[in-house]
């Protein structure tokens, strides 16, 4: 097939959350009556391109413009754990990709190569895609330009406003690299923490749900110093179902003692007969006192998605991690664990499986390598009890911190 490259054809890509699609829709078949020589190729999932359809696209089709469905980016059978914007971490997961792919399907329908890559501001891979397809991108920002100023201003605004101060639960030494390149980027850049060794942990959550867990302690008391595993995936990460079942699996399998912080409603997802076969072997309990728990002595791996106190907590109890992070800062947590701090392994493969989990509790409950985590988790919490201390980095902050919001006006 030959590809007619002096004829114009502008793909465009929409963001189908929020109020992105539709105005983005609009403009261009405004612009798609004016240029009628140039073919438009709209992309959206079929869900914002049904909405956008029911109010304006009837009377705004065109010739020169094609609607295409894209893939909204979730799995088959996914079932929705109610995170928020799940939705949309699922889309731009598969966006660059699945973008590409209808584009491609578009050139060939059209017979016309790109000639100009249209996106949402959104989306940071567009720039790339135009690059390599070698034509302009042009981005639309959605929403008003104060923000639009603000992101392309950041770096002035900083150095700009007098006394800004970030404040950060963690403490310097953790990572004195990142600190000092910090440190030189904001006026003041104050670590005041860990704070779960300065304060003591939150409140636990309401009276029938810490009942529950109320026998965890005592019964961690009787197990071993660090043999048992902990699995907790904080306050809105659920794994996926087939993973909670392989993790259920691996922990009858491999015999170790554990406590495993699942919400009742996801009891429903473990193997048939799991909770009863496995009672003198461990708890499952729907909410546990995570803190107090990794202090006690007796954890020696943490099942973790690598949420920040978590990983905090952690480091006070000097229990090394088995990563299985899913989103937002929890893969870069998870890569500083394994390949900076040396304080846990990533699952096998990055996710849940029944050989992976009991390969990373074997490594880190059993052998050596597990021990010399401990070994450096132990380093890591005299440097946060230090940093905390009377003249300690973090104590000095503080009293920064406390300076700067006190005498401000
Ligand atoms: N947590 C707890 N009991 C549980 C699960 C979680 O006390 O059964 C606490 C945990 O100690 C931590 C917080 O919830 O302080 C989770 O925070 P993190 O930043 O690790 O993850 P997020 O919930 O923000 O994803």
């Amino acid at each position: 097939m030959t590809l007619d490259s002096t004829k114009t054809h502008v793909a465009v890509l929409a963001f189908p959350f929020s109020t992105h699609a539709a105005p983005l829709f609009a403009i261009i078949s405004r612009l798609s009556s004016a240029a009628r020589n140039t073919h438009f190729s709209f992309f959206n999932t079929s869900k914002s391109n049904n909405s956008i359809r029911s109010s304006s696209f009837k009377q705004n089709v065109r010739h020169n413009l094609n609607v295409y469905d894209v893939w909204d980016g979730v799995p088959e059978g996914y079932e929705f754990a109610g995170k928020p914007q799940e939705e949309i971490e699922l889309f731009m997961k598969a966006a660059p990709e699945s973008f590409l792919k209808s584009v491609v399907a578009a050139v060939v329908e059209t017979g016309r190569e790109v000639s100009c890559l249209v996106t949402d501001a959104f989306f940071w891979f567009a720039a790339e895609m135009a690059e390599d397809m070698g034509v302009p991108w042009v981005a639309f920002w959605t929403a008003g330009p104060a923000s639009l100023s603000t992101h392309v201003y950041t770096d002035t605004i900083r150095n700009k406003i007098g006394d800004e101060g970030v404040f950060i639960n963690s403490f310097q030494e953790l990572d004195p690299i990142i600190s000092n390149d910090l440190n030189s980027k904001f006026n003041k850049y104050l670590n005041v923490g860990p704070f779960n060794l300065i304060s003591p942990p939150p409140p636990p959550p309401q009276p029938p749900i810490i009942s529950k867990a109320s026998g965890c302690i005592p019964w961690l008391d009787k197990q071993k110093v660090a043999s048992v595993a902990y699995i907790s995936f904080g306050s809105v990460t659920v794994p996926p179902s087939d993973e909670l079942v392989a993790l259920a699996e691996a922990l009858e399998a491999i015999s170790v003692p554990f406590i495993w912080s699942l919400r009742d409603n996801l009891k429903v997802h473990l193997p048939n007969g799991f909770l009863e076969k496995t009672k003198m072997q461990g708890m499952v309990i729907p909410w546990a006192p995570q803190s107090d728990i990794l202090r006690q002595g007796a954890i020696g791996a943490f099942v973790t998605h690598c949420g920040w106190n978590s990983f905090l907590e952690s480091v006070v109890g000097e229990v090394p991690m088995i990563c299985r992070p899913f989103f937002g800062d929890q893969r870069l947590n998870a890569r500083m664990i394994k390949e900076v701090w040396e304080i846990g392994v990533r699952v096998e493969g990055g996710v849940f499986t029944k050989s992976g989990i009991m390969k990373s509790l074997d490594l880190v409950l059993l052998q050596e390598k597990g021990k010399r985590m401990r070994e450096k988790m132990k380093g890591l919490k005299e440097l946060a009890e230090i940093a905390i201390g009377p003249k300690g980095s973090s104590t000095e902050n503080y009293d920064t911190l406390l300076d700067v919001i006190s005498k401000s006006k």
